[in-house]
């Protein structure tokens, strides 16, 4: 079994003892940066000049510096900057300054488990990585809870870094829901995965498969993202609180049947076929070659299948039936609907 942290197993002090620079003031950036400095950390925030996200951190209270400036007197130094630049941001601003014993963090494996970044013998690899979105990391904490967090230590080079991570995980409240001890390899893989075959890319597929299905056969839009979009997320919900099976409890009898017979029509052996081969390019870094190779272009494929998911006639009935309800609010204010491509 997984071996699982909590608080008591963490000393606050230790990361209060440090100071970290934040790079990165996006998601999971303004999350970590905010509940460290709420524990009682030294934070101070790395941009880049002329950085959207300067202004935003220091409305919130926070130090920022460029990222040079903010690495070079930097005793941890969280890389919490898109994956895809993260290499380009190490190689020219990180490690020309940072300090000899640094401990380098990261909130996701891939820039380390696909050697994009190599850090030399004498730095700490951690990993800190929330299993949720940061704006759920910072809205928890200042509820008093916290998001679960994966642990991780690639390479211990002051033989403290174990001790160093679990500060950190305590800090941003990661430890009073649990931290799972786990490998930068088994991170890596198995939270691409997640996130290409069930999480994200799998139910975006399955609702469009849906929604296309019924309203191809004449039934109105608006019925239909209801029945395959909106109640998603209270099936979810039960599933979260009491797994499957208390999401079966639930619902009625005639949807759990349907549930038993129909589900493995859709289901077939062939999807695991094809998620075990979805696999296969994750483990072999096939995929991590496509997406940087592709990043390293100026993101021309990735530009263009963002602009074809937002154009899905899905979007526009769902923006239309938002504004007529109450459940529209958005509680995070630097997303607009609309404004992704
Ligand atoms: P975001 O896309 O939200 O990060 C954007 C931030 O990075 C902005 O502040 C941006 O500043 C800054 N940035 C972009 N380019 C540069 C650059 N060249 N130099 C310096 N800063 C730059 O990232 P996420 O928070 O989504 O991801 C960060 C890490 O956390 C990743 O490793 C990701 O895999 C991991 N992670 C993310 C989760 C999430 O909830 N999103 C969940 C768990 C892990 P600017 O204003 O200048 O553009
Ligand atoms: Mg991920
Ligand atoms: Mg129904």
């Amino acid at each position: 079994v997984a071996e699982l942290f909590y608080d008591d197993d963490a000393d606050l002090s230790l990361i209060q003892s440090k100071k970290v620079a934040i790079i990165g003031y996006g998601s999971q950036g303004h999350a970590h940066a905010l509940n460290l400095r709420d524990s009682g950390v030294e934070v101070v925030v790395g941009l880049r000049e002329g950085s959207a996200s300067w202004s935003k951190a220091e409305e919130q209270g926070l130090a920022v510096a460029t990222v040079g400036d903010a690495v070079r007197t930097a005793d941890v130094v969280m890389i919490l900057a898109p994956d895809q630049v993260q290499r380009t941001v190490y190689a020219e601003q990180i490690e020309p300054n940072l300090k000899a014993d640094a401990a380098l963090f990261f909130a996701h494996g891939f820039n380390i488990r696909y050697d994009y970044i190599a850090p030399s013998a004498g730095h700490d690899i951690c990993m800190v990585a929330p299993k949720g979105p940061g704006h759920t990391v910072r809205r928890e904490f200042e509820a008093g809870r916290g998001v679960p967090v994966i642990v991780a230590v690639e390479q211990d080079a002051s033989g403290q870094a174990w001790d160093l991570a679990l500060s950190y995980a305590k800090a941003i409240g990661g430890l009073r829901a649990a931290g799972i001890k786990t490998t930068f390899t088994e991170e890596t893989e198995t939270d691409l995965f997640g996130e290409q075959t069930v999480l994200c890319g799998g139910v975006t597929h399955l609702i469009q498969a849906g929604f296309e299905t019924l309203t191809e056969a004449g039934y109105q839009p608006e019925v239909a993202y209801f029945e395959v979009l909106h109640e998603m997320k209270l099936i979810v919900d039960l599933m979260w609180e009491g797994g499957i099976s208390k999401m079966r409890w639930s619902i009625s009898d005639t949807a759990e049947y349907g549930d038993y017979v129909s589900g493995p029509r859709v289901i077939t052996p062939e999807v695991k076929e094809r998620m075990q081969a979805v696999l296969a390019d994750i483990q072999s870094g096939a995929f991590a070659d496509r997406f940087i190779t592709d990043q390293d272009a100026g993101g021309v494929e990735f530009k263009e299948l963002r602009t074809r998911g937002e154009q899905h006639p899905i979007e526009t009935t769902g923006r239309e039936l938002r504004k007529l309800f109450a459940w529209t609010e958005t509680r995070d204010a630097d997303y607009t609907e609309g404004s992704v491509a």
